[in-house]
């Protein structure tokens, strides 16, 4: 008989263990664990054996920073040995920031790293906490996942290329230049094609990221450029300029091209994403494209706004690499966080 799998299951906070208070919700230390306890959904044989490990000071995820990210990374390394999968029971407001970001500080993985949370806490009846987090635990104990993956309203995303896209409904995640890796339904159905290699004689290695000076700015049409060169005038390391379709800017309005001069003598890595939620940047496109590109800004081609931010992050924290080292890697697919045109 094969041997049941064991999850480890990490609550750093979040809706899912949340109670209603005078203030709103709120987390609550032992209720989920207690909850669980309770359900006898979570004792059934076709369920993995888990521990539960919660954090104690649980968090709505819009308290999270880069630092939380390194303690959940170091708790995964620390138990990778013992259990054959990880579960990540989060907040749903910065689900994918986390989920990218242990997508780049563990390299070398073998075994899924899911997340989780719900729009409704597991206390209440009418809730989504309850589908997600069981159906996570199955797929979680049953199959062999390389990666770092959402959970959330029976679909399976590459966790580095989901957003959180419905503040509202059940449905809070989508992957806009993605396809899902798997849908539960009557059967759970995995695209195993889609998941990233498995990487044979790896082991886990953990690159703890830390805080950058990192700025984004917006165009709009009449942006007061005054804006974006007070921006430039900070310690910065990165900027990421949001931009219009492919990753046009307004290069005719006076001052633009000068200001990216400024940007490129000082070193500042710009990056350039663009408004809309599908599609890539192509800065080849457009004349307004392609004067970006020739003053050194960087296409974040189809990256989801939380990867860029996190490989950013990861990238500017590796002191052994120059720029040059940097901005290549930033250009490269090393998770699966990108589609290189
Ligand atoms: N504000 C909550 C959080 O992100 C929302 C949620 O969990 O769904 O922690």
């Amino acid at each position: 008989m094969q041997k049941k799998a064991k999850i480890l299951i990490i609550y750093t906070g979040g809706t899912i263990g949340m109670i209603k208070t005078s203030t709103g919700y709120q987390p609550a230390p032992g209720l989920l664990e207690r909850h669980m306890a309770q359900m006898p959904e979570f004792k059934h044989p076709a369920m993995p054996a888990y521990d539960l490990h919660e954090y104690s000071e649980l968090l709505d995820s819009a308290d999270m920073s880069p630092n939380d990210w390194n303690t959940i990374a170091n708790d995964i390394s620390r138990h990778y040995q013992q259990y054959d999968a990880f579960l990540i029971l989060h907040g749903t407001d910065t689900m994918a920031y986390s989920a990218s970001a242990l997508s780049f500080i563990l390299s070398g993985l073998n075994k899924p790293i899911i997340l989780t949370g719900s729009q409704v806490p597991l206390v209440e009846a009418h809730t989504d906490a309850r589908e997600n987090l069981i159906n996570a635990m199955l797929i979680a104990g049953t199959y062999q996942i390389p990666e770092v993956c959402i959970f959330f309203n029976n679909i399976l995303l590459r966790g580095n290329r989901a957003r959180k896209t419905n503040a509202y409904g059940f449905d809070a995640f989508t992957s806009p230049n993605f396809p899902a890796l798997g849908e539960v339904g009557i059967n759970i159905t995995l695209k195993k094609e889609l998941f990233l290699p498995h990487k044979k004689n790896a082991s886990i290695k953990m690159h703890p990221i830390h805080p950058q000076k990192i700025a984004k700015f917006s165009f709009f049409p009449g942006a007061d450029l005054s804006i974006l060169e007070a921006l430039l005038a900070q310690p910065l390391q990165a900027l990421i300029f949001e931009t219009y379709g492919v990753g046009n800017a307004p290069v005719k309005q006076a001052g633009l091209l000068e200001l990216l001069k400024i940007a490129e003598d000082k070193k500042i890595l710009i990056v350039n994403t663009s408004q809309c939620l599908k599609g890539t940047i192509d800065m080849e496109s457009y004349a307004t494209g392609q004067a970006l590109a020739a003053h050194g800004v960087l296409s974040c081609y189809d990256m989801t706004p939380e990867a860029i931010i996190t490989k950013l992050y990861y990238l500017l924290s590796q002191s052994a690499l120059d720029l040059n080292a940097k901005k290549n890697l930033f250009k490269t697919a090393l998770c699966g966080e990108v589609t290189v045109l």
